[in-house]
C-alpha cells in the first residue's frame, strides 16, 4: 500500500520552483555585507506599495509589530478603545494591547468568518478609536461598510491583511482602504519570506514616517532618539527573497482559487459539511479553505482523514474572548456565539498553490467518504 500524505501546508515546494534565483540573490548579499536594511529593502517597500496600489510600505520585523506600529503610529494607547474580533490570531489582540489600549470585540459572520458589520455601531463609545478589522483565511471584509460607519464617527481604520496578501474589495487591494493595511510575510501566508517579516501600506506619510522610525529605536537621525521605538526592521535578505517572489504572488493567488474551485465543485454534495461561500465585491485570496464540518464531527473527521494521510488545521480553536490572557476583559462562555460556534467547526483543508490535482483528489475523496461513512453508520 503506498502511503499518502498530504501536509497542510509545504513551503519547501515553492522553494524548489524559484531556488535558483533566490539563491544567486541571496549570496549576492552574503558577499555585499548590508545585512541591515540594505539596499534591497526599500526597494522591495516600493515594488510592494506599487503592488498594492498605494503611496508607501514601510517593512518591519514581523506581521505583529506592523499592527502594534501602526497603531502606535495613530496615537492610540492607554483608555483608547479598538474594536476588532476575537475569531482570529492572538497578534491582532496583542498589537492592541502592546500599545496600551483594550480590544472591545465585535463578533464576527457565520458565512464570511469575518467582522459582522452589522454590529459594529452598537459597540463604538466615547472611548473608541479605531476598527480593526481582519481579513481572515484571505477574504476581504466588508470594507464598504467599514470605512462608512468610521467616517461617521470619525475612527481611524487599521487593515489585519497578515492573511489577504492581493485579495480585493471593490477593485481595490485590502490594506489600502483603510488608513494603514498591516501585512505579515511569515512562511505560510500568501506572500512569505524565509522567517519573520511584515509590512505596513498608507498612503498617509505622516503614519507612514512614524512606522519609519519607530521600527528603528525611535530616532528620525541615527543616535537621537525622539521616542521609544523598538528594534524591527526586516532582514535585508528577506526582502531579497520577497523581492525574488513578488512577481509570482498574483500567478500564486490563481493557483489558490483553482483549487478552491476544485474543493467547490467536489465538495459540493457532501452532507455535514459547509463550504465558503463566494465574496460578494471581492476577491479572496484563499489562505487557507476553510470549511464548517456540523454535528460535533469535526475531531472524528480530522482523525479520519489524518488516518488516510491527509493533514488539516483548526484556526483557530479558542477565540480571543475566552483566552486567559483576556480575561480581564470580562467576557464569558456565550458573550461572542458565532465566534465561539465556528470555533467548534472550523477544518481548514490542504492549501498552497501547489498542492497537486492528484493531492485534491486524495483530499475530496477521502473526505467525501469520510462523511458518508458517518451517516450510514448514524
Ligand atoms: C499571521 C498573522 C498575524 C501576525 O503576523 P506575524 O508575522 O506572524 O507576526 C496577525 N494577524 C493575523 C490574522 C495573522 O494570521
Amino acid at each position: 500500500m503506498t502511503t499518502v500524505n498530504i501536509p497542510p501546508f509545504d513551503a519547501t515546494c515553492q522553494y524548489k520552483a524559484i531556488a535558483s534565483e533566490i539563491e544567486k540573490n541571496i549570496c549576492a548579499v552574503m558577499a555585499d555585507g548590508r545585512y541591515i536594511m540594505g539596499p534591497q529593502v526599500k526597494e522591495f517597500e516600493a515594488q510592494f506599495a506599487q503592488y498594492l496600489g498605494c503611496d508607501q510600505v514601510v517593512s518591519c520585523n514581523s506581521g505583529t509589530d506592523a499592527l502594534h506600529l501602526a497603531l502606535r503610529a495613530l496615537n492610540i494607547g492607554p483608555g483608547d478603545e479598538v474594536i476588532t474580533v476575537p475569531f482570529t490570531f492572538i497578534a491582532t489582540t496583542e498589537a492592541i494591547g502592546i500599545v496600551g489600549a483594550t480590544p472591545v470585540f465585535v463578533d464576527v459572520d457565520l458565512n464570511t468568518y469575518n467582522i459582522d458589520v452589522n454590529l459594529i455601531e452598537e459597540k463604538i463609545t466615547e472611548r473608541t478609536k479605531a476598527i480593526l478589522p481582519v481579513h481572515l483565511y484571505g477574504r476581504p471584509c466588508d470594507m464598504t461598510a467599514i470605512m462608512a460607519i468610521a467616517r461617521k464617527y470619525n475612527l481611524k481604520v487599521v487593515e489585519d491583511c497578515a492573511q489577504a496578501t492581493g485579495a480585493m474589495w471593490s477593485g481595490k487591494k485590502v490594506g489600502t482602504i483603510g488608513d494603514v493595511g498591516c501585512f505579515s510575510f511569515f512562511p505560510t501566508k500568501n506572500l512569505g519570506c524565509f522567517g519573520d517579516g511584515g509590512a505596513i501600506a498608507t498612503s498617509d506619510p505622516v503614519i507612514a514616517e512614524r512606522v519609519e522610525y519607530l521600527r528603528r529605536h525611535g530616532g528620525k537621525v541615527k543616535y537621537h532618539h525622539e521616542e521609544l521605538g523598538v528594534n524591527s526592521r526586516l532582514d535585508t535578505l528577506q526582502a531579497t527573497v520577497l523581492l525574488v517572489k513578488l512577481p509570482y504572488i498574483d500567478q500564486w493567488n490563481a493557483a489558490r482559487a483553482v483549487i478552491a474551485d476544485y474543493y467547490i465543485n467536489h465538495l459540493a454534495e457532501v452532507k455535514g459539511i459547509v463550504l465558503p461561500t463566494d465574496v460578494v465585491s471581492g476577491v479572496s485570496v484563499w489562505n487557507q479553505f476553510t470549511i464548517r464540518v456540523l454535528e460535533g464531527q469535526r475531531e472524528r473527521l480530522q482523525k479520519l482523514l489524518k488516518e488516510k494521510g491527509v493533514g488539516t488545521m483548526v484556526y483557530y480553536p479558542i477565540p480571543l474572548h475566552l483566552q486567559k490572557v483576556h480575561a480581564d476583559l470580562g467576557y464569558s462562555l456565550g458573550s461572542l456565539p458565532i465566534s465561539e460556534k465556528l470555533s467548534h467547526e472550523v477544518l481548514s483543508l490542504p492549501m498552497f498553490p501547489e498542492l497537486t490535482v492528484a493531492a485534491q483528489e486524495v483530499i475530496t475523496e477521502a473526505l467525501s467518504q469520510a462523511l458518508a461513512n458517518q451517516h450510514l453508520t448514524c
